[in-house]
């Protein structure tokens, strides 16, 4: 399917140089294209290999119509100008990940892992404790490790966890997983698809081209996602905190078909959340007979992925937590569940338009908001509709000098902001690293 064609790839990053590098070795004729400078070395590096490199803002400029595919960068809008053109054009565009699938080694049992929040720390328990029941099994997706790559160091007979977002699943077609992981829907990325409809069938792909023997892991309790899949054909496995399904969580124990598996005090992770997070992984761990043994300790010891309530210091009796990666509010929401003492939450980021409402009932901790960012106005108004005290600030930095300041012994400095971190950082591990350097400068 990708031998000796012409392609167009729209959009750089990792996925795309990535991408870009599989397909020329596999002779296909390239032209990669991004809005912004790239890295000279890296640029180089292409050249060598005879990849075609511009950078353009108006790429739709130099696509033709004798190009057979166009790979579009998950963060590029599907009413970007190059991809309406494309259309226009008859050119097929897909995603770097559904490229990258047509290249995966026989027999290679894919686990896709999707949801709105959660997707990482299933990912990564996953992984982690197949490699350390010895599994042949690799790791890939939106976790920051392009497909493309893995797949280059893949053997036969081998297992691929990968996580998969919705900006990537927009762009697959062929790509079929043997065991698909839905952790739970919520309102999120309204802005990139339009409408919460166009999100959910957007998820729903994490199914798509399943047959029966095809294994599908579901939140219970989630409504949406009982909905969402309520037609198809995979063998429906489910966990749940209340009813009792193939995975349940019941007075402190969770249990596997109705076994007993681990009480929660023997697992390091916090948060219900975490408890739903840990069923999914150990029914897909269930399906690859993993000896109990691995799993118990693991869990014993995971203290959870970087800037996912991550605990970063005591200054004085002040409780500093990073949560930069909640970048909606059902994550904040989560992340205040998680805390009976009294909250100092640190506020705001990248304007999506969305609502902080959502969060109004779970403040009943939160005895102070600094806001800070693009949307610190927006926050600040909705700290004084629910009568909490509130400081508006310029950036991380001072957001966490300013809440140090104002907090008591005892209380819980939390980093939680409820938006996307684009406004004044690369990336919500920039805007979580900044916040703990900070953190380490006080006294
Ligand atoms: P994702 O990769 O889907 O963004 P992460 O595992 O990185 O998910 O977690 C992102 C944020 O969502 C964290 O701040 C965490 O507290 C919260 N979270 C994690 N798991 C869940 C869950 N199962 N339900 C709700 N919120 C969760």
């Amino acid at each position: 399917m990708f031998e000796n064609k012409k392609i167009f790839i729209l959009g750089m990053a990792r996925s795309g140089y990535e991408v870009s590098k599989l397909l020329q070795k596999h002779h296909n004729q390239i032209l990669i294209t991004d809005q912004k400078e790239q890295d000279e070395k890296k640029k180089e590096e292409l050249e060598s290999l005879g990849i075609l490199y511009k950078t353009s803002n108006h790429p739709e400029d130099l696509l033709e119509q004798d190009y057979d595919y166009v790979v579009k960068n998950p963060g590029v809008p599907k009413d970007h100008p190059c991809i309406l053109k494309a259309k226009s054009l008859n050119i097929p565009v897909i995603g770097e990940l559904e490229v990258a699938y047509h290249f995966l080694p026989d027999n290679t049992k894919i686990i896709g892992i999707t949801g709105s929040n959660g997707k990482t720390t299933v990912t990564t328990m996953l992984y982690d404790i197949l490699k350390q029941a010895n599994q042949k099994v690799y790791l890939a997706g939106n976790i920051g490790i392009p497909l493309s790559k893995t797949v280059t160091e893949m053997e036969k007979d081998s297992i691929l966890v990968i996580e998969i977002s919705d900006h990537q699943l927009l762009d697959m077609y062929h790509f079929k997983t043997d065991i698909s992981i839905l952790t739970n829907i919520s309102e999120v990325h309204l802005d990139f698809h339009g409408s919460y409809e166009n999100y959910k069938q957007t998820k729903k792909k994490i199914f798509q081209n399943h047959q029966q023997n095809s294994i599908a892991i579901l939140n219970y309790d989630n409504e949406e996602v009982i909905n969402l899949t309520e037609d198809i054909v995979s063998k429906k496995i489910y966990f749940s905190k209340k009813d009792k399904k193939d995975a349940y969580l019941n007075d402190g124990w969770i249990y596997i078909h109705d076994k007993k598996f681990i009480n929660i005090s023997d697992i390091c992770l916090q948060g219900e959340h975490n408890y739903e997070n840990i069923m999914c992984v150990l029914l897909a761990l269930d399906i690859f007979d993993v000896d109990s043994g691995v799993i118990k300790k693991y869990l014993k010891q995971f203290k959870g992925v970087e800037h996912r309530i991550e605990f970063v210091e005591e200054v004085k009796g002040r409780l500093f937590y990073n949560d930069s990666k909640s970048t909606n509010t059902e994550s904040t929401i989560t992340a205040l569940k998680s805390f009976d003492k009294p909250i100092i939450l640190l506020l705001g980021g990248y304007d999506r338009g969305h609502s902080f409402d959502p969060l109004a009932k779970y403040m009943n901790h939160v005895k102070k908001i600094i806001s800070f960012g693009e949307t610190k106005v927006r926050v600040k108004r909705f700290a004084e509709s629910q009568n909490i005290p509130s400081i508006s600030v310029e950036n991380v930095i001072d957001a966490t000098k300013a809440a140090y300041l104002n907090a008591e012994e005892g209380d819980v400095i939390l980093l939680s902001p409820a938006c996307a971190s684009w406004d004044q950082y690369t990336c919500f591990e920039h805007r979580g690293n900044e916040f703990k350097q900070t953190v380490r400068t006080l006294e």
